[in-house]
């Protein structure tokens, strides 16, 4: 990147603006088998070895629904507070990549399988923030390609690029929250916090391990800026695929500071995707962000529509387990410890290593030091994870 790029510093960008936040994430489910096929999720396999006719788009090939799937779905809907759909569609999204053998996503699009909900979460002060929930939407992961021969691992310069496709069509469950507003200069802390939430929440129900950093759970971070006292939203940004919580919180940042250098110059925001770089902790142009309409969405006619019985939802209600939240709550009381003090703990990654060594039969106190002194102290200098 040789480009660089007009910031205001965060403080004269909150000083003139207010942040409008939207967080798309995706999250790869644990299921064994892919979302319309009976296909081996595993990881690791020799490329293309697992697949067959549906998920490499073949004529005549038919799909079928991933019953685990969907119930997966109803999970991450309920812990979300959202409505779950009485009826539901699939919906095919048109679009022309290499690493979708269909030439369309197998989506949902204006009958989402959840929707309607709210997370709360939890800033580092222990104060609470709700997210508003729009909507939790089934569809499937596209191939991979990798691109050989090139000094960057780019398209760019490379000599060939090889196509992978046991991961098209491994199951996704798309989140996507209502536009966040009154966080302020917390938006980047709020970001954070709900990326980390939501991903306790996925851990806790068994749905997928949501490991960030093996893209088992993306985030696009959607940003736009408003002068203080004024309605109307601004135009928005959308960064891509952010990997990690802390990548989450400095996209956010950036994404402040570079608008209000725009808007402050008497620029416009274009609608476009962004790239978020960890070296820098910058973002740089992608493409001009498609309408909706570009993608020729319309009922997947080879699916039935997916019509969850009541009693179904109710009984998969009645199975969620205590969720994150609710469970640090009750040990920040059990424990007698501050709010921030679980913070620490939930940061360092050691609530799991704590509540399994008291399982095993130290005294509370005892295993909260064990795990949060030299322990966690050496685990965050190598930058090892504590387990
Ligand atoms: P798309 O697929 O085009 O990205 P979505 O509706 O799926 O559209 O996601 C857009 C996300 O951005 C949502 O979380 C939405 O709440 C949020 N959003 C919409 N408009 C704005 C805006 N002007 N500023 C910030 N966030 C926005
Ligand atoms: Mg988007
Ligand atoms: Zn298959």
């Amino acid at each position: 990147m040789t480009t660089t790029t007009d910031l205001v510093s965060y403080e004269d960008a909150l000083a003139s603006y207010d942040p409008v936040m939207g967080l798309e994430v995706h999250v790869e489910l644990g299921t064994k088998t892919k979302m319309f096929c009976g296909c081996s999720t595993e990881l690791g396999a020799e490329p293309n070895s697992q697949t067959c006719p549906v998920c490499l788009g073949l004529p005549g090939a038919l799909p079928v629904v991933n019953a685990t799937g969907v119930e997966s779905a109803i999970k991450i809907g309920l812990a979300l507070n959202c409505e779950i759909a009485e009826w539901c569609r699939f919906a095919r999204k048109n679009y022309f990549y290499p690493d979708m053998p269909k030439n369309f996503q197998t989506s949902q699009y204006d009958e989402p399988i959840a929707f309607n909900g709210y997370l709360d979460v939890q800033l580092e002060d222990g104060e609470t923030f709700r997210v508003e929930i729009e909507r939790a939407h089934m569809e499937e992961d596209t191939g991979k390609s990798t691109h050989v021969g090139g000094a960057t691992g780019r398209i760019h310069g490379a000599s060939h690029s090889l196509l992978d496709y046991n991961r098209a069509g491994i199951p996704l469950i798309e989140i996507v929250t209502k536009p966040i507003e009154g966080a302020g200069e917390r938006a980047p802390e709020v970001a954070k916090a709900y990326v980390r939430e939501l991903r306790e929440v996925i851990k806790a129900l068994g749905v997928s391990e949501a490991r960030m950093e093996m893209g088992q759970m993306r985030c696009d971070v959607n940003l736009s800026l408003r002068p203080h006292g004024t309605e109307k939203f601004g135009t928005r940004s959308e960064t891509k695929n952010v990997n990690s919580l802390r990548s989450v919180e400095r996209a956010a940042r950036f994404e402040i500071q570079r608008h209000a250098a725009v808007l402050g110059g008497g620029g416009t925001i274009v609608q476009e995707t962004r790239h978020f770089h960890e070296d820098t902790g910058s973002t740089t142009s992608g493409r001009v962000k498609e309408e909706a309409e570009d993608y020729r969405y319309f009922p997947e006619p080879d699916l039935v529509p997916v019509a969850p019985s009541r009693e179904w939802v109710e009984e998969i209600r009645a199975g969620l387990p205590e969720l994150p939240l609710v469970r640090r709550n009750r040990l920040v009381a059990e424990w007698g410890i501050s709010a921030t003090d679980m913070q620490a703990i939930l940061n360092a990654g050691a609530l799991d290593l704590i509540v399994a060594t008291i399982d095993a039969g130290a005294d509370a106190a005892s295993a909260r030091k064990w795990w949060m002194g030299e322990l966690a102290r050496s685990a965050n200098e190598s930058g090892t994870a504590l387990d």
